[in-house]
């Protein structure tokens, strides 16, 4: 008889946006000429940069011909885009990285999963809350131990080392769903922690390209001893608008004695990145591709600073929004995320995220995406400005 993981029975149900489209479309019905503006979810809505456009059409080209046609890829993805990570995203930064160190993949999502595998179940593990939901559902399926670590408005969001030793340690900055960056000192502080307690940090980069502050490193690999002990991992989903197309990058430093593991994973469980998207995300790093992306990206970051500013100067508390597209607003009154989610949408027909969805310590919060159009952003700060 099959043994199925019973650890699955240990899952929360996420049903977080599944609950907000729920609600979304509940008030739809009820209400039919509502014109609901979403600012809860955190996927983009521009679309993809030209350059990115041309060079999957060129590839889909060399693919419908016999004398261009390829098939399988390398597993660790190809060389012209590990060339392009290592000169584009780490060189300018003094950071060397050796290709073999540089892993393509189809997106963050997978990766931040799959080099789970890597670790042994007995492994104590780090996550912060609110968080998220990726690495507390990944390790749960594994069976590990879980430590909470409390992101509060009495740190900063910004989570103390734990009491408890723990041995894998997931951070993520700027942070999902706070909208928190870490300055050097404090992105230090982490990986002395994982030197000394010889632990292992999954850095989750997804939002690297917002950063706008100059304290705030690109890069754990900035920090001294980080090729030791971090594995960071980075998407093209927000940065490129890839949230369909597919591609991001691990990078496995030698130094952390998991590189030829992850490679005979990846050998074994993986065939490679779509030759297509890689061409794609090739693209970005051009000179056009790096203009057309930061005009999204700066699009993005208008609408963030809009959110937050709107938000302050009626009075609420709000955080995040300067490196990142997302802002985390406190509800009045301590109110419960999902009370005050149900008045944003019945006063003010605008869908936000209940913090609580996050984790505990979001409850009081909720979050707001930048990922929508000028002109929505626009009317849905004026409608919470004229009705709450
Ligand atoms: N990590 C964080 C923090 C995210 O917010 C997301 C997506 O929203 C991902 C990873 C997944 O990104 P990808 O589309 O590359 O799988």
């Amino acid at each position: 008889m099959a043994l199925f993981n019973t650890n699955f029975q240990q899952l929360k149900n996420n049903y977080l946006f599944t609950e907000i489209v729920n609600r979304g479309n509940a008030y739809q019905q009820a209400h039919p000429d509502a014109q609901l503006i979403k600012l809860g979810v955190g996927d983009v809505t521009l679309p993809l940069p030209q350059v990115v456009v041309d060079a999957m059409h060129n590839a889909v080209e060399e693919l419908a011909h016999k004398e261009t046609f390829r098939g399988y890829g390398l597993e660790e993805g190809s060389t012209f885009l590990r060339k392009a990570v290592i000169e584009n995203d780490y060189k300018p930064l003094g950071i060397d990285l050796d290709m073999e160190e540089v892993f393509i993949s189809d997106g963050a999502g997978s990766d931040l999963g799959n080099t789970s595998e890597l670790f042994e179940k007995q492994n104590v593990v780090g996550v912060l809350d609110p968080v998220y939901p990726a690495y507390v559902d990944t390790n749960i399926m594994a069976g590990r131990q879980i430590v909470m670590l409390p992101c509060t408005l009495q740190n900063n969001f910004v989570p103390q080392l734990p009491k408890q030793r723990v041995d894998i340690i997931y951070l993520c900055y700027p942070n999902n769903p706070t909208g928190t960056a870490l300055t050097h000192s404090q992105l230090k502080t982490w990986v002395d922690y994982a030197i000394e307690n010889k632990s292992i940090i999954i850095f989750d980069s997804a939002y690297e390209a917002f950063i706008r502050e100059q304290d705030v490193p690109h890069s754990i690999y900035e920090i001294d001893g980080a090729k030791q002990v971090a594995i960071e991992i980075r998407s093209y989903s927000k940065t490129a608008g890839f949230t369909a197309v597919r591609c991001g990058y691990t990078i496995v430093p030698k130094q952390t004695g998991l590189q030829r593991m992850w490679y005979r994973r990846q050998c074994t469980k993986y065939n490679g990145t779509s030759y297509i998207s890689q061409r794609g995300a090739q693209a970005t790093y051009t000179p056009q591709g790096k203009k057309q992306i930061k005009e999204n990206i700066d699009y993005y970051l208008l609408n963030a600073t809009n959110i937050r500013q709107s938000l302050k100067s009626m009075g609420y508390e709000v955080f995040g929004g300067v490196n990142s597209p997302y802002i985390w607003m406190r509800t009045p009154d301590n109110m419960p995320s999902w009370d005050f989610f149900d008045i944003v949408l019945n006063r003010c027909q605008v869908l936000c995220t209940p913090g609580v969805g996050f984790g505990n310590c979001g409850q009081g919060y909720v979050r707001f995406s930048a990922f929508g159009s000028h002109e929505q952003t626009q009317e849905a700060l004026q409608r919470i400005k004229q009705n709450l």
